[in-house]
């Protein structure tokens, strides 16, 4: 059985109080997460310690960073190793966040290079794919979603994506209001898992893919529910307690 994931992304949002205070407002709901359930807090860098120190406790929650670089320690200014967040609790990383594509240059093979640099040093990527609105009307879905799987897998092999989750969002639903429906993203996840189980069956079926892109309260249930989408990546709604609660629920309440 897969394990259904709510991973929550702050993106560059609240300050180090509000930060602790969200925290403390969803442990303290004390949602009781199944065996095979995770909740993922990706916190800007400078709250990681904090967010760390506040799940340390907590069996089914974890600590992610938003980004790393590529390279282990050098001359990289303003960039954040892998190690450096393994060193601080940190447990898993997003990778090739469609923000980090669009806004700052991460393109494919560095996208690759950030996700087996991530695994190197321990981290559990979350590898972000995902078309934009044109490319969605184009028709270019699968093969946008395609090769940006395609870079990491040349780099990294299939055996690395044992230790990896996938977050298909599509990047007309990111911050949007916008959502695709249930169907929609059944099919992509659905594709995308195919792509994964032609070079390894058991691989492809046991990776967990979530859906991103305006996932809330009233959405996620019907999302959740479909039989390849095995969790969320949720920004805005990540920000308020209760609607991050409420995602959790029905994660818990889902398949
Ligand atoms: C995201 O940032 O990954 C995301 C899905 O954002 P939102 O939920 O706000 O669309």
């Amino acid at each position: 059985m897969r394990k259904q994931i709510a991973a929550a992304n702050w993106k560059m949002n609240l300050t180090y109080q509000q930060g602790e205070q969200l925290l403390d407002d969803v442990l303290n709901a004390k949602i009781a997460l199944k065996e095979n359930q995770l909740a993922i807090f990706a916190v800007p860098f400078p709250y990681l310690i904090m967010a760390n120190s506040e799940i340390t406790e907590e069996k089914n929650y974890f600590v992610a960073a938003q980004n790393c670089y590529s390279k282990k320690s050098g001359a990289f200014t303003g960039e954040v190793s892998g190690a450096m967040l393994a060193d601080v609790g940190c447990q898993y990383v997003l990778i090739g966040h469609s923000e980090r594509r669009s806004l700052f240059h991460d393109d494919l093979a560095l996208t690759a290079l950030k996700f087996k640099a991530a695994q190197e040093a321990g981290l559990i990527p979350i590898l972000c794919v995902g078309e934009t609105q044109t490319q969605r009307e184009n028709g270019e879905t699968e093969k946008v979603v395609n090769a940006q799987l395609d870079a990491v897998l040349t780099l990294v092999g299939i055996n690395a994506f044992k230790q990896a989750v996938i977050a298909y969002e599509p990047v007309w639903a990111i911050g949007t209001g916008l959502t695709a429906t249930p169907e929609q993203a059944q099919v992509v996840h659905a594709y995308i898992r195919a792509q994964l189980m032609k070079n390894n069956v058991d691989i492809g079926r046991a990776i967990r893919i979530l859906y991103g892109g305006s996932m809330k309260a009233e959405n996620a249930a019907s999302l959740l529910a479909m039989p390849d989408i095995d969790g969320g990546l949720i920004g805005g709604a990540s920000l308020d307690a209760t609607s991050f609660l409420a995602i959790c629920t029905a994660a818990v309440n889902s398949k």
